[in-house]
């Protein structure tokens, strides 16, 4: 088995019970695999989660066994995915056509040619969040301010410069950018150290939710000036901030963005089986998965096929073929 495969065979042997009518010998063969996720306070984290509870359901059926880890998002994902030390990330789709081309944090690497989609999952808007006293009412105002575009391997970082880009501002010289986890920000803003942040999120998050709760007042702030982004990179979409799940920020009405979807990435060599397995019990236990998470409110099975620019992998592929989506 490749060193990159982590899937650890645990043959258990040495369970040999003498028990009075003779000799039992008990094999158990279990795959155990792990979805990179993001910090605890977004949605990636709580979706890994529910992902692993539906595959873990069936352990006994399927011999596999889901596990979950915080990282620092979707650039790290897809290359923990690609390194084997990850069997499945969640990913934003801008991100994984980026991998899938060679193009932004890939450009140098090149195409990421082992790449394989499964599905997606939620929408996620690029979010921006400011103090009311910080006096920033449009994206223009960030200029001369103390802002968080997000860490290196998130996959914020690149959505914060490309709307700063469409402003016509650069993070390197026309405001104090910070480059720290999205689940650092809302405290960093509440205790004065900055005055805004960007994070591509799902919606409701626990991030959003300690950033509007505390006692520096806090708003969500438009992000315009987005024509040219959209009709030139194919992942963009228009997208809006539902503030009504934040009833402590300072907007009375939805904050017009752009956004992506998260999308669940796995690479070429992992097992068909452990794929088939995942993507068949997400699907067929999709009302029960879509109750796991607010930010699944509007999923339809449809939508899950949406978003996908890398090749779906053959263990995906077998199911949507057998449930008649493909
Ligand atoms: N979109 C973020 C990223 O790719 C993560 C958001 C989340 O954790 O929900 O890094």
């Amino acid at each position: 088995m490749k060193k990159h495969i982590r899937i650890t065979i645990a043959v258990a042997f040495a369970l040999v019970c003498v028990v009075g009518m003779g000799t039992v010998d008990v094999r158990a063969k279990t795959s155990f695999v792990t979805i990179g996720t993001g910090d605890i306070t977004g949605v990636y984290y709580p979706t890994g989660g529910a992902i692993a509870k539906i595959v873990n359901q069936k352990r006994n059926e399927y011999g596999i066994r889901c596990a979950v880890e915080s990282t620092r998002g979707s650039v790290f994902n897809v290359n923990a995915v690609m390194a084997g030390d990850l069997e499945f990330g969640v990913v934003q789709s801008d991100r994984q056509y980026q991998a899938i081309e060679g193009l932004a944090e890939w450009e140098v690497k090149g195409p990421q040619k082992n790449l394989r989609a499964v599905f997606s999952i939620h929408p996620e808007s690029v979010t921006l969040v400011a103090a009311v006293d910080a006096g920033i009412n449009d994206i223009m105002d960030l200029q001369g301010k103390r802002v968080n575009i997000g860490n290196p391997g998130s996959g914020q970082r690149q959505n914060s410069i490309d709307a700063l880009g469409a402003a016509g501002l650069n993070f390197e010289t026309d405001m104090r950018a910070e480059q720290i986890r999205a689940a650092e920000a809302p405290g960093l803003l509440q205790d004065g150290y900055i005055d805004a942040f960007f994070y591509t999120v799902g919606h409701p998050n626990g991030a959003i939710k300690e950033a509007t709760a505390g006692a520096r007042r806090v708003k969500f702030v438009t992000i315009t000036g987005i024509d040219g982004l959209l009709a030139k990179y194919p992942y963009y979409a228009k997208s809006a901030v539902p503030v009504k799940l934040y009833p402590g920020a300072q907007n009375d009405r939805d904050v017009a963005t752009f956004g992506v979807k998260a999308t669940l990435v796995t690479n070429a060599n992992v097992p068909p089986k452990v794929v088939y397995a995942v993507t068949k019990e997400v699907f067929e236990n999709f009302e029960s998965f879509k109750t796991l998470h607010p930010a699944y409110a509007l999923l339809t099975k449809k939508a899950m096929m949406d978003g996908l620019s890398a090749p779906i992998h053959a263990g995906a592929m077998k199911y949507y073929k057998e449930a008649g989506l493909k």
